[in-house]
């Protein structure tokens, strides 16, 4: 029930940003208190036990893995575009389904051995979540695995992240 709510909030814009990409946009679902607080608490209910850490990439990820650290009384660590963060930071690159992205994270921002859950709004190539593990276990977190509101099966994200040892969890495919 929840689930088919949060479905049917999520917009296709074809042609977006590029053209025969089609863009999953997740604003309406933001917009909508049911439709938000619905993907927030099947992430929730989702998340695996002993969370010390949600980790959110910049930008939509944060709005996810915010009120799931709340949630979950966790705290809540973000990974950031480059420049973004004032302190020292550890930086991977990555190529995304339409360009390529370099994300950060201060080099402080996890204690090692701390039990740490990924969450962001889309998982498509798996790229960016990929990156974002390398980053953790750079900091000798344990990535207990990632949550998602919306997978793109057809990208192979999955896959690729289980080869990395990480178990998706998503609400949507
Ligand atoms: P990936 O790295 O290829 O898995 O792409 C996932 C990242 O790109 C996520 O952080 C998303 O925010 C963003 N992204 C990719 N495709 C979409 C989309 O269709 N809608 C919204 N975000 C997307």
């Amino acid at each position: 029930m929840h689930r088919r709510l949060v479905a049917d909030l999520i917009v296709d814009v074809p042609d977006w940003p590029t053209p025969g990409v089609t863009f999953k946009d997740i604003t309406p679902l933001l917009a909508s208190p049911g439709g938000f607080s619905a993907a927030v608490t099947e992430l929730v209910s989702g998340a695996p036990g002993d969370v010390d850490l949600v980790v959110g990439t910049e930008a939509r990820g944060f709005l996810f893995a915010a009120p799931v650290a709340l949630a979950l009384g966790a705290g809540f660590v973000p990974v950031r575009k480059p420049g973004k963060l004032p302190r020292e930071t550890y930086s991977q690159s990555y190529e995304l389904e339409y360009g390529r992205e370099t994300l950060a994270v201060h080099t402080d921002a996890v204690p090692a051995g701390a039990r740490v859950l990924v969450v962001d709004d889309v998982l498509a190539t798996g790229g960016t979540v990929a990156a974002t593990v390398d980053l953790l276990r750079r900091l000798g977190a344990e990535v207990l695995g990632v949550s998602v509101v919306l997978e793109l099966g057809f990208l192979g994200g999955r896959q690729r992240l289980q080869q990395l040892g990480v178990d998706v969890t998503s609400l949507v495919t």
